[in-house]
């Protein structure tokens, strides 16, 4: 079965095409400009070179129309017709607390994630309407929704609870709910197999450090405690974010500064992270070389961001009481060779200890841990895409 995946933002849209027989990718692409001009679809058949075509989309449907015309191309595309896709597994980010896994879309789970629009107002409208279109668009096919917070479902209530007045978690749903669950869910269960030991008997800290970052504790095989909270800006220090925060310091910004509504949420998500302190890039390559001419902020933006991981890398080993393999992934967890040595530094009484040869590598599958290093460090490119398209899979096809 061939499985079409779709991860549908406010203005851009990522597809891919994989075979499930083999868990092989066909096709993948990106359209960006949705309803803009200039609106954009660039398509890659994988073994031949991308193409990019500007054609006006005015909303996600024509947008996922250039995607059905794409993957149906007779020169670039994957499939004859769309009667060869078998299912379309959608990224969605917000589930609340109505799903701990992934789900057949239908009338009632629309419904559930409608109402989960408030806990994500950037985030869920443009997963919906990407759900909507292809629905549209492909009536008779079976849709999965794949939640980005399903994972984190299995916190305790002493990982998830704020220390607010109760009822605003009875009336406003407010808690800790965590993201980016389908890759620290993909990189726990690579790392079991890498490991060749069964996720029931590990102890694992996942850190997905790209733009956006979070690390997760994940006791055999379920997430006890992870960084971002309810919303995606709790947590660790990110490209743009601020992460943990001392919560007056909001108030005391806003009437300082005297900002306008909605200019702190701004502030905090957009202008704050590593490019805040550096006042350089949100892209650690910036970051980096400014650091090498010399740039002191820039190289104080990369301690507190170490430090921040380090802090919950320890805290994390304190809840579960020891920790078998840390993982880094995501951009900069997968390719900054010199942010995983700054982050492993002097934790050798943990029993942590880098190999600085090993640790020399981008983007790969390794393990990048000392053979004296009790836990042991792995580097894991994660894949949601693949794992939005086996949650799919297996679930049109009765295997879950
Ligand atoms: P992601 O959100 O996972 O796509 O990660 C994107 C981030 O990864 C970028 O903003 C960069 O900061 C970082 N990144 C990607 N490649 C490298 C690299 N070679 N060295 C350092 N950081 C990188």
């Amino acid at each position: 079965m061939k499985v079409l995946v779709i991860n549908c933002g406010s203005s851009s849209l990522k597809y891919q095409v994989l075979d499930m027989t083999n868990e092989s990718l066909l096709c993948k692409g990106l359209v960006e400009r949705i309803g803009m001009d200039g609106s954009v679809i660039t398509h890659e058949k994988i073994g031949m070179d991308k193409i990019k075509t500007e054609v006006p989309m005015k909303d996600h449907k024509d947008a996922i129309e250039q995607v059905l015309n794409a993957v149906q191309d007779a020169e670039h595309g994957v499939v004859k017709s769309m009667d060869e896709i078998g299912a379309v597994g959608h990224r969605v980010v917000h589930a609340g607390e109505k799903f701990a896994s992934s789900v057949l879309i239908t009338e009632e789970v629309i419904k559930a994630l409608e109402e989960c629009v408030d806990l994500a107002p950037l985030h869920n409208p443009p997963n919906l309407l990407g759900i909507a279109a292809c629905q549209e668009l492909m009536p008779d096919t079976p849709m999965v929704g794949v939640f980005d917070t399903a994972f984190h479902q299995t916190m305790p209530p002493e990982s998830y609870i704020y220390a607010i007045p109760y009822e605003y978690y009875q009336k406003h749903g407010i808690r800790r709910y965590g993201f980016h669950g389908t890759s620290h869910k993909y990189v726990a269960e690579r790392a079991s197999k890498m490991l060749n030991v069964n996720l029931d008997d590990l102890k694992l800290i996942t850190c997905h450090l790209g733009n956006g970052a979070s690390v997760s504790a994940i006791k055999r095989g379920k997430c006890i405690d992870t960084s971002m909270g309810f919303t995606p800006l709790e947590g660790l220090v990110m490209g743009t974010r601020c992460g943990d925060l001392d919560p007056a310091i909001v108030t005391y910004i806003r009437e300082k500064e005297n900002l306008p509504q909605g200019k702190a949420n701004e502030i905090l998500n957009k202008k704050s992270g590593v490019l805040g302190i550096s006042g350089v890039s949100s892209d650690f390559r910036d970051i980096e070389e400014a650091v090498a001419e010399g740039n002191e902020r820039a190289a104080l933006a990369l301690k507190v961001f170490a430090h921040k991981v380090r802090f919950y890398i320890g805290a994390y080993i304190a809840e579960m009481n020891g920790v078998d393999a840390i993982i880094f992934t995501a951009g900069v967890g997968e390719n900054d060779v010199t942010m995983r040595e700054i982050i492993c530094n002097n934790l050798g009484n943990l029993g942590i200890k880098l190999d600085p040869v090993k640790n020399k590598i981008r983007g790969k599958e390794t393990v990048i841990s000392a053979d004296d290093s009790r836990v042991k460090l792995l580097l894991i490119p994660t894949n949601e895409e693949l794992m939005i398209a086996r949650d799919t899979y297996n679930i049109v096809t009765g295997r879950i």
